[in-house]
């Protein structure tokens, strides 16, 4: 069975997908304001182990994630550089697509993007307008709250000092402020808009969700996740709206990340602990360090980032890689031990099981370790034979493909040209020249490869 926390329930609850075998998920995207910092790829990366478990469990994932390039902030970033708006996301757009690459999240089927869906928009607030949802003041649209009696269920707000009528027109806005919000923003002097059936203007940043989590997942879908902050407003609202419109359920499980800190604190630019995934690349970081390190913390808990925390993620990872190396590099007596094998079989089982509970991140990661401190036993006592030492490496590819931190493969072939010079070295050896072997092995080194004669024979490491 699985089970994830409804915010909406506020319980853990059964998952069950609308339709048996397939899973229709939706996760609010980047804002394409500025590249994004790590909090966000906290977000991103939990969505990625969310997807990657529902996969592995054998689920159909149909995946949306929005690219948020028209909103209050896009709009103030591309005024204060006098850029039309297109020009200042496209650098901001294609940078994210780089940066999920680097960090292996997995891609979504569509990113649709706010500016190539004003028509879905346009047809909704029309509809909100025509149902009584939604009233024209000064030639925007605004949505009123107290005519969808549901508001306010899924982030708790108390709705008693509500002032009737009170409007608010930006994009985002703290839950003191809970007031009728923006569908469409009547066009104002130095802003992009379009000529619409609704007038001149722009549509306010929740309906672009509500509209294109709509046009490729269907009325209901099954996951919509994102980050605590989205909750307020924006998740009430999307509810608001389409449920409003279509008259039926929005989503079915709300799951939603807590926020990513930095020594403890909110970043932000002024304390000087704001990071850019690409500040933290540019310091040299492995993107695959952070990643296991933005993974590993459960989704619900705060993340405290920090650099000693990084540095342990990095040794923990690296134990796994480690374990990797000896199992792919060893010679093994052939023969088989039966209860090696059985330990990989309840490693998997019980990795799987433990994030079938809500994602239990922590308590799977225990298992591998768990896992890699016994057959590390084993193998100083020799008991690991050649079946198992393949079945073992198979069970950490497999766990791998949930995790996604392990080197590329491909980095294992070496060039033509090294691996010719290990030969030499080994001719050299056998001639015993042992000049030339040292110095060949030292040419290596200085190429980031280390030579390491053993019993079984040469072994060979890549260095940084
Ligand atoms: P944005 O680009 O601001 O629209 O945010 C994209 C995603 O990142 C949303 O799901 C946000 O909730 C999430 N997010 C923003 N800041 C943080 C943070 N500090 N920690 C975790 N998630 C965040
Ligand atoms: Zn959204």
């Amino acid at each position: 069975m699985i089970r994830f926390y409804n915010t909406l329930s506020g319980r853990l609850e059964e998952f069950k997908p609308v339709k048996p075998g397939e899973v229709r998920l939706y996760t609010c995207g980047p804002t394409v304001y500025d590249y994004p910092h790590i909090g966000n790829y906290r977000a991103y990366i939990f969505e990625d182990l969310l997807k990657r478990f529902l996969l592995f469990s054998g689920f159909r994932v149909r995946h949306v994630m929005n690219i948020t390039d028209l909103d209050d902030k896009t709009i103030r970033g591309a005024r204060s550089q006098g850029i039309p708006l297109a020009d200042y996301t496209r650098k901001y757009i294609e940078a994210f697509f780089e940066d999920i690459k680097t960090m292996r999240i997995l891609p979504a089927d569509v990113y649709p993007r706010a500016t190539e869906h004003i028509p879905d928009m346009v047809r909704m607030v029309k509809g909100l307008l025509d149902k009584g949802y939604a009233y024209i003041k000064e030639g925007s649209v605004y949505f009123s709250i107290e005519k969808f009696p549901a508001y306010g269920r899924l982030s708790k707000i108390n709705l008693d000092e509500l002032k009737a009528g009170a409007r608010i027109d930006s994009d985002e806005y703290e839950k003191e402020s809970v007031h009728d919000f923006a569908l469409w923003k009547k066009a104002k002097e130095g802003e992009p808009f379009w000529e619409t059936e609704l007038g001149p203007g722009r549509p306010g940043w929740h309906i672009e969700c509500s509209a294109m989590s709509t046009r490729y997942l269907g009325p209901t879908i099954d996951i919509h996740c994102g980050g605590i902050d989205n909750i307020f407003p924006h998740h009430e609202n999307e509810i608001a709206q389409s449920e409003a419109y279509y008259g039926q359920k929005f989503v079915n499980y709300w799951l939603h990340c807590h926020h990513l800190v930095v020594e403890g604190e909110k970043m932000s630019k002024s304390r000087g602990n704001f990071y850019r995934l690409r500040d933290l690349l540019n310091k040299d970081v492995d993107p695959l360090d952070l990643r296991f390190l933005l993974l590993s913390t459960h989704y619900r808990k705060m993340l405290n980032f920090t650099f000693d925390n990084l540095a342990q993620a990095k040794a923990a990872r690296q134990r796994i890689i480690d374990f990797v190396y000896e199992l792919e590099h060893r010679t093994w007596a052939s023969g088989s031990e039966p209860q090696v094998s059985a330990l990989a079989d309840k490693t998997l089982t019980e990795f799987t099981k433990t994030l079938a509970d809500d994602l239990n991140i922590s308590a799977a990661l225990a298992v591998v370790f768990d896992f890699i401190r016994e057959i590390n036993l084993g193998l100083t006592r020799d008991m690991i034979k050649k079946t198992e030492a393949e079945k073992i490496l198979k069970t950490i590819y497999k766990l791998d493909e949930i995790l996604a931190i392990l080197p590329e493969k491909k980095d294992e072939n070496l060039p033509a040209e090294i691996l010719e010079k290990i030969e030499l070295r080994q001719k050299a050896r056998k001639e015993k020249n042992f000049k030339l072997a040292d110095s060949i092995r030292e040419e290596l080194r200085q190429m980031g490869i280390i030579l390491e004669d053993t019993k079984e024979g040469i072994r060979w490491k890549k260095i940084k």
